[in-house]
């Protein structure tokens, strides 16, 4: 995939709001601010994180796409971006108690 300045596309820079499917754990990917350090690749202990093809980081490298179902929500890759371009929030579950 190459980088082309005038096919940029200013959606990249809009905030991209993905969940699990139970829906307490939320990550907002930035792909605009993500240079593509891979540092949060390396960091995250469920290995969920990986480059995505479809979104380009700013450095017109393949930015970031986590596997939701197998996030826990600890935070450690929006602990260690360089960048903000991760953020990681967690709500109560929404399943009942018992
Ligand atoms: S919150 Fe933790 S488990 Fe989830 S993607 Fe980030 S580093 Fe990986
Ligand atoms: S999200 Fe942050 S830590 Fe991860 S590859 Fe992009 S810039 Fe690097």
């Amino acid at each position: 995939m190459s980088y082309d300045p005038k096919q940029s596309d200013p959606k990249r820079f809009r905030p991209k709001v993905i969940r699990n499917s139970k829906g307490d754990i939320i990550a907002t990917l930035l792909p605009g601010l993500c240079k593509s350090c891979g540092e949060c690749i390396a960091k995250c202990p469920m290995k969920c994180i990986s480059f995505d093809e479809t979104e380009l980081g700013t450095t017109g490298e393949p930015a970031i796409v986590i596997d939701m179902e197998k996030c826990i929500g600890c935070g450690t890759c929006e602990m260690i971006c360089p960048d903000f371009a991760v953020k990681i929030t967690k709500e109560p579950s929404k399943e009942p108690s018992k």
